[in-house]
């Protein structure tokens, strides 16, 4: 078991290897979704490129800049919800959400990797760098075009 310290440490380079080695990284021209994202309070921007067929989520792929924290999360986010049943990515959207805005820590095991941000819930203003890609997602799922950002969330 880990104790808190070395837990953070872990936590710590997984953002950092995905923020400098961003998975899923780049453009997608057969793409069925692309919604651009943005966070006006630090920044970030990102556009996802999705390939949704049958209610699964066949590709995900995103490019943009932004903070570490943000460029990390597109990247897990990406990740993951490739093979993903649609509704199923909406609902990891919702656990996500929670595990960076909710009052308790929560030990939920669906979140796997992705609980390396819940250090953010300490940091307020770092919550919507962690959201970004997952309201960009979202919006995707939804069938949304265009841009969305944060503050209108
Ligand atoms: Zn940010």
């Amino acid at each position: 078991m880990f104790d808190d310290d070395d837990l953070r440490d872990l936590y710590q380079e997984v953002i950092l290897d995905h923020s400098r080695h961003p998975r899923n990284f780049g453009h997608e021209d057969h793409a069925n979704r692309r919604v651009r994202g943005s966070n006006p309070l630090c920044g970030d921007r990102m556009t996802l490129y999705l390939t949704v067929e049958d209610g699964v989520v066949k590709d995900a792929k995103f490019e943009g800049n932004g903070c570490a924290i943000s460029m990390a999360s597109a990247s897990l986010m990406t990740e993951r919800v490739k093979g993903m049943k649609a509704d199923d990515a909406k609902a990891l959207f919702r656990r996500f959400h929670e595990l960076v805005t909710g009052e308790e820590a929560p030990s939920d095991p669906a979140l796997d990797k992705l609980a390396v941000f819940s250090g953010v819930r300490e940091f307020p203003v770092r919550v919507k760098c962690a959201t970004l890609a997952w309201h960009t997602l979202a919006a995707a799922l939804e069938g949304r075009e265009g841009e969305v950002s944060t503050e209108e969330a």
